[in-house]
């Protein structure tokens, strides 16, 4: 790489945004900052832009903007704030790859102007192709726009994939570390409390991840990711639980040959292929020791005290605006668990009941997706209400 890869980091305040800024600065010969861009948390952006002097920041929450406007001042950091900030920053000349990291439905626009105008993508907002999926995937094969999956299981397939071109894929299997609920009992999971769910085995990550890993909802999104990414049908995306977490994810060939992509839970390493693709980068990382895994051990996953799981496979099977429906409904959800108002086995009981009310859509643009967004989360937030 003869010029440095100008990376604009949509939500760079959160646990993967964070992560990305210790791989860029680890790699300041190769990466440079162009753009940050942050919701609500402007302590973290202000002290971001003061170290890696981006081009520009925006700060999502327009309430904030004169926070950060006042504090980089004295720097050449254009501030800009509001969500259409974001939509414009994002298709700037000088940005050379977009990391997607902010949480939930909040990066399916963003991605969308990304993709629009062609960027690389490195694709770490999952929710952008449960939400719109066929939308996405196609607005990117139409502007050459490339999307580096960030997610580890995708980075697995992914990296099991280079130099396969060729050949056909008989299978891709997802590994699930279980989350910690892992073998409860259902009398045990009608118990579970906020804490209990957000103290996850293997993965540090950020709440609404932890909490979806908990409920299992997760692996369904990556399911339905899956498919998009891999242009797999769902009977060739098989979900194993993996508690050690080692081995990140496998595809298998049609002679029956299983290739796996293995290492220690670290997004770090994620983040930095998808940055650095086709180019792998030495790092300091902690390395996989065997003395210190002496088993891996898999096992099917529990689809009926896990129904989220199933959910999402149905969804992906259903399609049109089915898996929009199931994300809106989990977002909801799971803002109203970690606030008490919901308890941890009622979450698919909405989602379930949710799906059912909205009004199926089979080819939604993306008004339709809008539209049914704001729609199912209505709908679920009356369910919890009621
Ligand atoms: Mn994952």
């Amino acid at each position: 790489m003869s010029e440095k890869k100008r990376i604009a980091i949509l939500g760079s305040t959160g646990s993967i945004g964070t992560k990305s800024l210790e791989v860029i600065e680890n790699n300041s010969d190769i990466f440079e900052v162009e753009v940050l861009t942050a919701n609500n948390n402007v302590d973290l952006l202000i002290s971001q832009a003061k170290k890696f002097r981006p081009n520009v920041v925006v700060i999502a929450n327009k309430d904030r903007y004169s926070k950060v406007a006042e504090a980089l001042k004295s720097l050449p950091v254009k501030v800009y704030a509001g969500s259409d900030a974001i939509n414009q920053v994002v298709e700037m000349g000088s940005v050379d790859l977009v990391l997607t990291a902010m949480v939930g439905y909040s990066g399916l626009i963003p991605t969308y102007h990304a993709v629009r105008s062609g960027k690389t993508i490195a694709l770490a907002n999952k929710e952008t192709l449960v939400v719109a999926g066929e939308l996405i995937t196609r607005l990117a094969i139409e502007n050459n726009s490339a999307i580096i999956p960030v997610d580890s299981e995708h980075s697995a397939i992914f990296q099991c994939l280079v130099g396969e071109l060729a050949n056909r894929v008989e299978k891709i299997i997802l590994t699930c570390s279980g989350g910690p609920f892992r073998g409860k009992s259902s009398y045990e999971l009608e118990n579970v409390t906020v804490d209990m769910a957000l103290d996850h085995p293997n993965w540090d990550m950020g709440t609404k991840i932890t909490i979806d890993s908990a409920t299992l909802i997760n692996k369904g999104f990556e399911v339905i990711e899956a498919h998009w990414l891999f242009g797999l049908p769902s009977s060739k995306i098989e979900v194993i639980v993996h508690p050690q977490s080692i081995v990140h994810s496998m595809v298998q060939f049609e002679d029956g040959s299983l290739k796996a992509q293995m290492g220690l839970p670290d997004m770090r390493l994620p983040i930095q292929y998808a940055l650095g693709f086709p180019y792998r980068i030495k790092n300091k990382f902690p390395r996989f020791d065997f003395n210190n895994f002496p088993t891996l051990s898999f096992e099917q996953p529990d689809l009926i005290k896990f129904r989220n799981l199933a959910l999402a496979y149905e969804a992906l099977n259903t399609g049109g605006n089915t898996p929009c429906v199931l994300n809106a409904a989990n977002e909801v959800v799971v803002q109203a668990f970690l606030e008490g108002r919901t308890g941890f086995t009622d979450m698919p009981v909405l989602i379930e009941k949710t799906v059912k009310e909205v009004v199926f859509i089979k080819d939604p643009g993306l008004d339709d997706l809008i539209q049914t967004n704001i729609e199912a989360r209505r709908i679920t937030e009356s369910l919890i209400s009621s």
